[in-house]
């Protein structure tokens, strides 16, 4: 025993750290201060994973308990069609191929009512950067969404299709995205970031948008009131540094406006993509590989509300796992996701709103339906739970 455990009856359960360098990191997070970027290291580096996800749950619980976020939501891509040629990509395709689709307004519409479901609120739209779109197609779908669907809120767009529309329409970031909004946008998705590094950038994402203009385009959304979310892509030519560094990054610019409400690991999916062929990659991320990810995220990222797990990327299984490493989020239903299930993902299209609350109520945790904009619209509190309620053997002080 070492100073850090503590006998049953004598005080607060802690751990019983078995790796030195992770006590000051204790410390500071019972004592509720920042890591410093060789402290993340640090947590990335450590053999003792029982420490790693006890300080992980520690801050997801002081944060929400045991409130675990889900949403009904509709995923739509409106088209795969795309010029930018990301080496990671096995969603995209070339204008005139067979697997190519290209939806009209008048066709999204239709898609949204084929899909509908009672409770669905979000719409969470991303696609590719089509060469030949005009401008006013991207608004103009965002208002027929809102008229022919009221309630439902469309979070579309990431940060490297928004510089794309900028581009094509010839108008400053800012204005896309103040159109965008009294078109009826409510949030933007995360997508685009990948790796800020760029040395990493240039081998995968050499065509898509600069970090610093990702990061500039999120400035400007929160400074319009449309909040965001992050993502990193991971588990492929990137150094934990440069993880580390992606995150820093973020947690700069959420000291700064605010804006994110989640941070989203993604796993590299390696089918069908040039990378994965580049790299003789067949392998999926290790499920310790993820689950440490989410756990050195939730520490390292003090001022995000939510660390997500990514159940298309990461599997339905280990999210359940994963709501003790940090995960207070699990993002949706879907109902039907194509461009990680393009490279490989094996998890199904989506899961049914029941499904979620089964997966979160079994990983002894309470199902919250939130919406896109992280209200809480219905506490599943009141239904059995699948195996008994959780051994509280994790008390907060
Ligand atoms: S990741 Fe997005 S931008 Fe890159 S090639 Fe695929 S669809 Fe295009």
């Amino acid at each position: 025993m070492n100073e850090a455990s503590s006998p049953a009856g004598a005080g607060p359960y802690r751990p019983s750290v078995r790796d030195p360098k992770l006590l000051p990191i204790l410390e500071k997070i019972e004592a509720g201060k920042r890591l410093t970027f060789d402290e993340g290291m640090v947590l990335y580096h450590t053999p003792d994973y029982n420490t790693l996800m006890w300080l992980a749950n520690r801050v997801r619980e002081r944060k929400h308990g045991d409130k675990t976020y889900f949403v009904h939501s509709l995923r739509l891509e409106f088209t795969n069609i795309c010029y930018v040629g990301c080496t990671f990509c096995a969603f995209a395709a070339k204008k005139g191929e067979a697997r190519a689709w290209d939806y009209s307004v008048e066709e999204v519409v239709a898609k949204v009512r084929e899909k509908w479901e009672p409770g669905l609120t979000e719409l969470h739209m991303s696609s590719g950067h089509h060469p030949n779109r005009p401008w006013s197609y991207y608004p103009e779908m965002v208002r027929a969404l809102n008229e022919n669907f009221p309630g439902i809120q469309v979070k579309a767009f990431t940060a490297a299709e928004i510089e794309h529309l900028s581009k094509i329409s010839k108008k400053p970031t800012l204005e896309v995205l103040r159109e965008l909004k009294e078109a009826g946008l409510v949030a933007l998705p995360g997508g685009g970031a990948e790796i800020f590094a760029e040395r990493v950038r240039r081998q995968i994402a050499k065509n898509k948008v600069k970090a610093e203009k990702w990061l500039q385009i999120h400035r400007e959304a929160h400074s319009l009131g449309l909040r965001t979310n992050a993502t990193m892509l991971y588990g492929h030519i990137e150094t934990l540094e440069e993880r580390l560094e992606h995150m820093d990054r973020l947690r700069r610019l959420q000291d700064e406006t605010g804006g994110f409400y989640s941070f989203i690991p993604l796993a590299f999916q390696p089918d069908a993509n040039a990378l994965a062929f580049n790299l003789g990659k067949t392998e999926f991320t290790t499920g310790l590989d993820d689950l440490r990810n989410l756990a050195v995220a939730r520490l390292y990222l003090d001022n995000f509300d939510h660390i997500k797990g990514y159940w298309v990327m990461i599997s339905s299984d280990l999210v359940q796992v994963a709501l003790d490493w940090g995960v207070s989020d699990i993002d949706g239903t879907i109902i039907e996701e194509h461009i990680a299930h393009a490279a490989g993902a094996t998890s199904p299209l989506g899961l049914s709103r029941q499904k979620m609350v089964q997966l979160i109520q079994a990983a002894g945790r309470v199902p919250v339906e939130r919406d896109a904009l992280y209200n809480e619209l219905r506490i599943y509190d009141n239904l059995p739970k699948a195996e008994g309620p959780r051994p509280k053997a994790i008390s907060a002080s």
